[in-house]
């Protein structure tokens, strides 16, 4: 007792923006400071205020969906609650949005501390025409909770008086507890009895935490719990448990305990919450009226996907226009500058012809990462994922692979390889990881932004561009179809989805999100890729071929005897009758394996390999330009390659993630290896020698 003031420490907790921040103003004015949870960049405000003979404490907890300990946010809030043992949880709720955050409310009252309600955004749901019945929330579930419009300081002081009032009754405040049924509610019990004989444990821990999230795999739990415990009878008891209760209930753990506790919350909202009007203006429910309609879905969402691609290639072409002649500019004064020799081949068909042909398309990443970021952040994408969750079942996958899917087409194969974590089932996640990689990454788009800037107008760029997505898609469907009929067996999992409300997108955001993505291409460029076009250059450069001045041949046949009699040239010719069925030759070939690197290297490994072969240096042209006048290529051929870049083998980065992914099983290391050439090698070939029969690529 400090100032002769008894002191009472709360925190708030909540979802993201549900207010939190304008309740925490509201209590404590300006006695806030703002500091950091110690070890982490986490901010940390803090404040306090004197009511009667109380001195209350507030921390603001940064905003959470959940407890679940999977971002750094949760383990920050969840650390807080269980180390520091508060008095008492502010558990602010957006009433607008009230099951979806009640979902963290069934949490933090499994933390054996009184939970209050700021029950906030009261206005927003009297718009939407709805109110939710406090009284009844109290007396049918013992829920506390108090109205509070916290951008307007509306129930502050009530806020205020509920905390005294459950702080002075402690010892009567029967929480809340979530009832999982009697089924679950037996194992559970048989957990907490031998979890009882580590008495330190339970005085500290409430016990039926430690029981449902020991069964839930929690590590943060498992730390806590006596080792030798542990190894006791406690291991056996919670597979024994999980078992059980995956098998009546033919689901994962995760799975069973998240659908008794949406099953409750349904009960709850649809007693408490009561619609007294007719919603005046939802315009979210408006839109999503017709974008989630069963007929009109699909189409909305290929018109969506359509408009990014019409959108990036319209717009982009005039930049990347701009950014090719800035680079032919480029070699033809470098070229200048620097006397002929290695020099001048280093940098001008090295560096300017393999690094510059990939940092050409960098405005088009641009546009595209602009464009999606604008659907992301409008609250379309995930209404995507929910969408193609229904069509997904078909293929034996569910929304969340589609998710991992986007976020791969969104940028980078990488982190959509770490977004299946968040699918539980083993099968499905291992499905998702399978077909991720067939998705059109950013840096996969250079390869096909050039093709089609070579081989077809501008007008079919979009179109084809689409076509390509779309068969990236088909093929991701159907070998997940395949897998799942031939080895890996079983009903994709149920799971569960919130959707954000429609927002108008901030420029700053979509800015923000577009260069975060677009840096990492240029990052990129500067390392592995000028590492890689360092390394063809030189593998095409040495060993020097023997051609004698005196033997009179024109400059641009001893090129082409360079390059075939270079070390990389030997092995393109050794690899050019595994791909001649398919309408390579040596050339791509050799793109195709250094692309392995990173699917930008395919386009400055043609670069620098058409560089070497241009005769004269000063000759400006770019290589979309070569690759027209090249006789080797053509349409049926570019397209065939294209197809084939999108089914290949991913990155070694997104192959390293992948193994992680997998549990570091060499088996499916093999298999992903296996199944994405043999694959991308029946396909290519079908079209290829399909395309000829036609009489197409003459
Ligand atoms: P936090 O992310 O939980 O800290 O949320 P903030 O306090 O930053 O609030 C998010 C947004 O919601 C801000 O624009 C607030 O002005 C607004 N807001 C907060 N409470 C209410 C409310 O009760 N009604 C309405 N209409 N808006 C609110
Ligand atoms: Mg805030």
């Amino acid at each position: 007792m400090k100032h002769g003031y008894k002191e009472i420490n709360i925190c708030l907790a909540g979802n993201p923006n549900c207010g939190k921040s304008s309740l925490f103003n509201n209590l404590t004015g300006l006695r806030q400071h703002v500091g950091n949870y110690p070890g982490v960049t986490v901010e940390k405000k803090e404040g306090s205020i004197i009511s009667g003979k109380y001195k209350i404490n507030i921390v603001d907890l940064p905003g959470i969906y959940s407890l679940s300990a999977s971002s750094e946010d949760e383990i920050v809030a969840r650390n807080f609650i269980i180390d520091e043992k508060p008095d008492l949880i502010i558990d602010v709720v957006d009433a607008s949005n009230f099951e979806r955050n009640l979902y963290l409310y069934t949490q933090l009252s499994e933390l054996g501390i009184p939970v209050i309600i700021a029950m906030n955004m009261i206005d927003v749901l009297k718009n939407k025409g709805q109110e939710i019945d406090l009284d009844l929330l109290k007396k049918n579930y013992g829920i506390i909770a108090v109205a509070t419009v916290a951008s307007k300081n509306k129930g502050t002081q009530e806020i205020i008086s509920a905390v005294i009032e459950t702080y002075e009754k402690k010892s009567v405040i029967k929480n809340f507890k979530t009832d999982y049924g009697q089924f679950i509610s037996e194992e559970l019990h048989k957990i907490e009895n031998i979890i009882c004989e580590d008495i330190l444990l339970v005085r500290k821990y409430p016990i039926r935490y430690l029981a449902s999230n020991l069964l839930k795999d929690d590590k943060f739990v498992f730390e806590k719990i006596n080792k030798s415990l542990v190894e006791r009878e406690l291991t056996k008891q919670i597979s024994e448990s999980k078992k059980i209760i995956s098998d009546k209930y033919s689901d994962s753990i995760d799975a069973v305990f998240a659908d008794k506790i949406y099953t409750w919350i349904h009960s709850v909202s649809a007693v408490a919450v009561k619609t007294i009007s007719k919603s005046k203006y939802d315009i979210s429910d408006a839109i999503d009226r017709i974008v989630l309609n069963k007929i009109l879905a699909l189409p909305v969402f290929a018109l969506v996907m359509y408009a990014i691609f019409k959108f990036t290639f319209t717009l982009s072409e005039p930049v990347v226009g701009c950014f090719e002649t800035a680079m032919e500019f480029l070699a033809v004064n470098a070229a200048k500058v620097i006397p002929e020799g290695l020099m001048q081949s280093f940098v001008v068909d090295g560096i300017i012809g393999g690094v510059g042909g990939v940092l050409g398309f960098f405005p088009l990443i641009l546009f595209m990462f602009f464009a999606i970021a604008f659907f992301e952040d409008t609250g379309y994408m995930a209404r995507a994922v929910f969408i193609m969750d229904r069509f997904m079942r078909k293929f034996g996958l569910h929304g969340k692979s589609f998710a991992s899917m986007i976020i791969a087409t969104n940028g980078c194969a990488v982190p959509g390889l770490m977004a299946a974590r968040t699918i539980e089932n083993k099968k499905d996640r291992l499905i998702t990881l399978m077909v991720t990689p067939f998705m059109i990454c950013g840096a996969k788009l250079p390869i096909f932004a050039l093709f089609i800037g070579a081989f077809f107008s501008a007008k079919d760029g979009a179109n084809i561009m689409f076509l390509m997505y779309v068969l990236s898609v088909v093929i991701a469907l159907l070998s997940a179809w395949i897998l799942k009929k031939a080895i890996l067996r079983g009903q994709p999992a149920y799971f569960i989805m919130e959707l954000p409300p429609y927002r108008m997108p901030s420029f700053k955001g979509i800015f923000l999100k577009m260069w975060e993505r677009g840096f990492m291409y240029l990052r990129k460029a500067g390392t592995v890729i000028l590492l890689m076009t360092v390394v063809i250059w030189a593998g095409l450069t040495f060993p020097k071929a023997n051609i004698q001045e005196s033997e009179n041949i024109s400059e641009e046949v001893s090129a082409s005897i360079q390059v075939e009699q270079s070390y990389i040239g030997k092995l393109g010719n050794l690899i050019e009758p595994v791909i001649k069925p398919i309408g390579f030759d040596g050339k791509a070939g050799i793109a195709l394996i250094a692309g392995l690197a990173a699917k930008e290297v395919v386009v400055s490994t043609l670069g620098t390999i058409y560089s070497l072969g241009e005769v004269d240096p000063e000759d400006a042209s770019s290589l979309a330009e070569r690759l027209q006048k090249d006789p080797d290529w053509n349409k049926l051929k570019a397209i065939t390659f294209l197809i084939f870049c999108l089914i290949y083998l991913p990155c070694i980065v997104a192959v390293a993630v992948f193994f992680r992914e997998t549990g570091s099983k060499i088996k499916w290391l093999v298999f992903l290896t296996f199944w994405t050439t043999v694959v991308a090698w029946l396909v290519s070939f079908t079209v290829y020698q399909g395309g000829k029969l036609f009489g197409l690529g003459g």
